[in-house]
This record gives C-alpha cells, sequence and structure tokens, in this order.
C-alpha cells in the first residue's frame, strides 16, 4: 500500500536531495534542451510579425539580454510566411538563434511555419477549436468523436514537424482550455494535463517525439499543480518530455517578478524544468536577465548539505490543503500567514520609524493609523522600544532582554532551543522557540506538545533550504505537532533583485504546499543592482526607501502571490505580442495608478480580443484591445461594454467597477 501511495504522488526523483528531473533531449536547430543540457532561457517578441526590421532588431535585443530561442506570434499564414524573411535577415546579420512561431487557432499557419522555423507552439485549448465558453455535456461516443476531429486536423502538422525536423511545443493555458475539457474536467490541473496528452497521444501514435510541455497558468499555484501531475500522468504512460516553465500573465514590475520566481522557482528546487520563460509586461529584453537569475541559482545545488530522506511526502502534491495548526494570539489556525518585519539591526528611536512597515502615529490624537501592508509582528532583538507597542503589533525580544524589560506590554520572547529547556520565566500567553532540522528531538517534541503557547521559527542555513524546511513540515506532521510555524530566511551579502526572485521562491514554494503560518526575512547588507546601464536588470527601490520598507512590502507581495493573504489589487495582465494594438505597458500603468487601492479585486489587461478573454483567468474586470482604438470591457467572463474607443476606456472601466460594487474612494 505504502509503495502504491508513494509512486501515487510521484512528480520529481527526490523530496530532499537536489537532482535534475531527466527528460528526453529535444532537437530546436543548434540548441538542444532536456536531458543533461542546461536549463535554457526564452522569450518572445512583442512587434508587429508583418513589420521585419522591428522583429528582427528586437530579436537581436533579446539575444544580447540571454534568450537562447525567440518565440514570435504567426496568428494567419501571411505573418507565417513572413518568419521567412524574419529569418533571412536575421542570418544576413549573423544571428542563428533558433526561431518558435506562436500558433494560435489556424493550423494553415502552423502548418507554413513548422516549415520555416525550428519549432512551433501550439495551444491544445484554441488549436482548431474556437473557443464558445459552451458547457456541453459530451457522451463518451461524442467526446471521441471529438478527439477523432482534432486527430484528422492536427495529424498533418505532426507530419510536417517530422518531415522537417522542427520540434513542437504542446503549451496547455490555465485560461485557455477547450470547451470539451472544461466540460469534462472544470478549469483544474487535471484538465490542464488532460488537454496536452490529447494532442501528446497523437504525436506519439505517429511516432513524433520532438515535443516540449506546458502548463502555464496566471495563479502559481494551479501552475505548479499541473506541472507535477503531467510528470505523474507522463511517467504513468511510460513519456519524459522535457518541460518548459512558466507563469502566465503575471503582469510587470514587481509584482511579475515575484510571481515568476514563486512559480517556477518552486518547480526549479524539486528539479523539474528544461526551459524557462519570464512574462513581464515589459519589454522582452528584460525578461532574460530574470529569468537567467532564477536558474543560475540551481547551478551546484547537488552540493547541499545532505537531507535525511523522506519516503513518502504526508501531503498531496496536486490539491492545496494548509497544515493544520491552532492559533496562538492571533497567529496560526484559520489566520492569514503573519508576517515579521525584521528591526534588530535598526535602532528605533521614535514612532516614526514605524511608518516603514505601515505603522503611522499622529501625535495629536494619540493614534495609530495602519496601512494595508502593516506588519503584524516585530523582532527587536535586543533593541527596546521607548514606547508602546502599537495595537496589532507584537514585539519579538531575545529571551534575555525580554527577561529584564521594565513594560512588557505586547512583548514576547524568543528562545534558543536551550534557553527553551532550562528557563524558569517565560510569557502566559505566547512564546518563540527558534528550531532548525536538528533540534525536533523526542524531548522538544514532547515539550512543545504540552507546550500552547508556542509558536516555532523555522530557520535554515542549507543551500537546499526549501526542500530541508519542508523536510521539517513532512516531520511536523508525522509527529502531530499543531503549533503554528513561522518560516525564516536568512540573506547576506545579496541585491535586492535576487532577493525579490529568492525569497518569492523559498518562502513561496513552501506556502503554496500549505505550509507557512508566518514568513520573516532577515537581511544583512542590502544592495541594489539600480539599472546600471547597458544591462536589462530594473530595480524597485527607491534610495530613499529603507531595507525594513523595501522587506515588508516584498513579503506582502509574496504572500498575494501565493494567493495566502490579498493586500492589494490583483493585475492580470498579458505581455503583449504582434496582436496587441495599444500600448499595453502604458495603460496598464494608467489603469494601475487609478485602482491600486482596490484590494482584492482582479483586473485583466489583455492585448487582444482573441486569445485575452480566454486567458484572463478569474479576472473580475477584463480590459481587453478589440481593434484599432478599440475597447471591449468585460465582467468576469462576459461582454458588458463592447468596441468602446480607447480615450474613454479607463473611465468606463472604473464606471464598471463602481457599478459592480467593488469601488471605493482612495
Ligand atoms: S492576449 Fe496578449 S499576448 Fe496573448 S495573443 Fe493576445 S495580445 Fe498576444
Amino acid at each position: 500500500m505504502k509503495t502504491q501511495l508513494s509512486q501515487i504522488k510521484k512528480y520529481r526523483n527526490s523530496l530532499t536531495q537536489y537532482s535534475r528531473y531527466k527528460s528526453c533531449e529535444v532537437k530546436i536547430g543548434d540548441i538542444p534542451l532536456g536531458g543533461n543540457n542546461p536549463i535554457r532561457i526564452q522569450s518572445m517578441t512583442t512587434t508587429d510579425t508583418m513589420n521585419t526590421i522591428a522583429t528582427v532588431e528586437q530579436t537581436i535585443r533579446m539575444v544580447k539580454a540571454g534568450c537562447e530561442y525567440v518565440r514570435i506570434t504567426a496568428p494567419s499564414i501571411n505573418e507565417a510566411k513572413n518568419l521567412e524573411a524574419i529569418k533571412k535577415e536575421l542570418k544576413l546579420r549573423g544571428y542563428k538563434v533558433p526561431l518558435i512561431a506562436d500558433i494560435h487557432f489556424t493550423p494553415n499557419a502552423a502548418e507554413m511555419a513548422a516549415r520555416i522555423v525550428e519549432k512551433v507552439r501550439v495551444n491544445p485549448g484554441n488549436y482548431v477549436d474556437k473557443k464558445k465558453f459552451d458547457l456541453i455535456e459530451y457522451t463518451d461516443a461524442e467526446y471521441k468523436e471529438e478527439i477523432e476531429r482534432i486527430r484528422e486536423r492536427f495529424t498533418p502538422l505532426v507530419k510536417i514537424c517530422k518531415e522537417y525536423g522542427t520540434a513542437m511545443r504542446i503549451g496547455t493555458n490555465h485560461g485557455s482550455l477547450s470547451d470539451r475539457i472544461m466540460s469534462r474536467y472544470g478549469d483544474t490541473p487535471l484538465g490542464m494535463v488532460e488537454s496536452a496528452l490529447e494532442f501528446l497521444r497523437i504525436c506519439e501514435d505517429e511516432n513524433y517525439h520532438n515535443i516540449v510541455l506546458s502548463m502555464k497558468a496566471s495563479n502559481p499555484q494551479v501552475m505548479v499543480q499541473a506541472y507535477r501531475l503531467l510528470i505523474n500522468k507522463m511517467e504513468a504512460e511510460g513519456m519524459n518530455y522535457p518541460l518548459h516553465l512558466g507563469v502566465t500573465e503575471a503582469g510587470g514590475g514587481e509584482d511579475g517578478r515575484i510571481k515568476s520566481a514563486l512559480g517556477i522557482g518552486a518547480l526549479l528546487e524539486d528539479g523539474i524544468g528544461d526551459t524557462i520563460r519570464v512574462s513581464l509586461t515589459e519589454d522582452p529584453e528584460f525578461e532574460a536577465p530574470v529569468a537567467i537569475s532564477i536558474a543560475n541559482r540551481y547551478k551546484g545545488r547537488e552540493n547541499h548539505i545532505q537531507i535525511k530522506e523522506i519516503k513518502e511526502s504526508p501531503i498531496d502534491p496536486f490539491v492545496y490543503n494548509r497544515r493544520k495548526s491552532f492559533e496562538v494570539l492571533s497567529i496560526g489556525g484559520s489566520n492569514v500567514p503573519r508576517v515579521v518585519a525584521d528591526y534588530s539591526n535598526r535602532k528605533v528611536s521614535s514612532q516614526k520609524d514605524l511608518i516603514d512597515i505601515g505603522y503611522t502615529y499622529d501625535e495629536r490624537t494619540d493614534k495609530w493609523n495602519l496601512s494595508d501592508i502593516a506588519a503584524d509582528l516585530i523582532y527587536l532583538g535586543k533593541n527596546i522600544l521607548s514606547f508602546d507597542c502599537p495595537n496589532g503589533l507584537k514585539a519579538i525580544y531575545d529571551f534575555e532582554t525580554w527577561k529584564y524589560l521594565e513594560n512588557n506590554y505586547n512583548s514576547y520572547p524568543i528562545f534558543t532551543v536551550n534557553e527553551y529547556f532550562i528557563t524558569d520565566k517565560k510569557s502566559n500567553e505566547l512564546n518563540f522557540v527558534s528550531i532548525n532540522i536538528n533540534d525536533l528531538s523526542d524531548n522538544l517534541t514532547k515539550k512543545i506538545l504540552n507546550d500552547n503557547t508556542i509558536v516555532l521559527i523555522l530557520e535554515t542555513n542549507n543551500l537546499h533550504g526549501m526542500a530541508e524546511q519542508r523536510r521539517v513540515f513532512f516531520e511536523l506532521i508525522e509527529k502531530e505537532i499543531t503549533n503554528p510555524v513561522i518560516i525564516k530566511r536568512t540573506y547576506t551579502n545579496i541585491t535586492f533583485e535576487d532577493l525579490q526572485l529568492y525569497s518569492s521562491t523559498d518562502l513561496g514554494a513552501l506556502l503554496i504546499d500549505g505550509f507557512g503560518d508566518g514568513v520573516w526575512l532577515s537581511v544583512n547588507d542590502l544592495k541594489s543592482e539600480a539599472e546600471k546601464s547597458g544591462t536589462y536588470i530594473k530595480s524597485f527601490v527607491k534610495k530613499s526607501e529603507t531595507t525594513e520598507k523595501v522587506i515588508n512590502r516584498l513579503l506582502f507581495n509574496i504572500l498575494q502571490a501565493a494567493r495566502q493573504r490579498i493586500s492589494k489589487t490583483e493585475y492580470i495582465a498579458c505581455p503583449s505580442c504582434g496582436r496587441t494594438l495599444f500600448d499595453l505597458q502604458q495603460t496598464t500603468e494608467m489603469i494601475r495608478k487609478r485602482t491600486e487601492h482596490l484590494k482584492g479585486v482582479k483586473i485583466a489587461i489583455m492585448g487582444c480580443i482573441v486569445n485575452g478573454p480566454g486567458e484572463m483567468a478569474d479576472a473580475d474586470y477584463g480590459y481587453v484591445g478589440s481593434g484599432v482604438d478599440k475597447i471591449t470591457l468585460y465582467r468576469e467572463k462576459n461582454i458588458v461594454r463592447r468596441n468602446i474607443p480607447a480615450k474613454n476606456a479607463v473611465d468606463e472601466l472604473i464606471d464598471l467597477i463602481q457599478e459592480g460594487g467593488d469601488w471605493v474612494e482612495p
């Protein structure tokens, strides 16, 4: 029974020892993918494919930024044909980068492109099918008939790819599953996997294996579960095709980077993924450096300190379930994960110092105002506050400091394991104990099990830290220890740009598996790359911002990206491509400025009406380009204002949000 269970959950080599999950090698021009090849970096142009020179020049900029493959949209036969001119011009300029044609609905464009470029990408949700958002009850016979229809239309493309040595990506998107799949499986990870497998089985029947697969979603949790399930199902059918990882419609700026690092990184941590694309609502040159930074972390990762192997995961890796914990003073239980601000290296001389973590003091009324991203706990170490901690904020002191506090209102001690064993003084309500993987002895387990005031602070020094911390969570579940756990990570001498990506992966990968009742980052020597000229690295730190402020914002953003705690408006923006008929970056910025105070509202900004509505996922409102200077507005999946002039569209979107009852004044 035990082997059976672990087989059911299998989706990576090991839960503790890092190694790349071995896929088969696929040939894409001169740059092979999968097998023992490094994790490849790729991106997609945003120019009009019919504009040869603009597309060639953007492709060259992308290659210079680090792209090893470049994808170009080919929505119709004309664009597909023009790929030839683009390829020729690139060759003339000395570039042999493999090109990938991005196909949506049209088999004839795909069949043309497959004769020209090194790889084609088809979306099984809309290749051949036009999506009508209809829920149809299929009998088994009708369903089979549909598959046969797909087989008939898809097989010619497979044969051309085989003949020309062209690779293919079968790229499923959570937001654009076919009506057939939606009717039978819903918009679930299983639906995404089945959608790809339907096409994959046709390829296998034709003995065509130059295939790459992807399972993208704008929700990193769904995306991670879908990739895991895909591997599991492929293994069951004896397949191991390489995987292309990406979080779709991630948006831009900090949010886009955090969501991407969370989703992509969570899989890379388990050795899953052969190529990655970070999609941002920015010029595509800015995507590769982010992807490179995410991928480079795994060079040499296999040399990490050994972690005791675990035979079987106590959780279902394909379904989200939060680890059960009891509540201690609003930490754990059903509370959202808490945010700890680390002020142990900063002297707090007045109330003003807490503005950076969301607390503004009004001297006149002697009241505190809290922002939407006000931290819940503040770790002061040995620094003593000279004023009462605001309500809503709990202070954590090192035990030796706490023990002698004159005023310990709202203040609680943190113990090392040793101190916890020998102390005769504790708080009656809340105590923190700092542990790592080596501390969970039988004695400690026994002591914690009898102490309902304890919140554990889980730390790690392991290079493979996420896996080590996950191992501790597994052990806690096995030992039935249900004390809340705050995940703490420490980074030293790091740039903000790397911190943003690394911490999103390290904390996010645990959060999306339901682990963690709080998050804490301790950072020493934070630097910023700050837009060095000639690079495509963007910085989001202002010179005036303190480390504490930057980290507080980062932690709330990670919780939001992991869908664990919503503190602001969520934007789902496509990265734009040759189909986009308006300036997507500028429009996203305009919409963001007017709506960023609408906590919890999800707004999608999509470049085109062809794919936009399908890919808006679970947005509450959609702003979708539907022609030159024309925008169509959606409430959920329904059109509410069609083809309105672009110049009024943002105002009308605000109107719509007001009508929908989701508006509040800034
Ligand atoms: S939704 Fe955006 S990225 Fe996707 S096809 Fe349309 S314009 Fe291109």
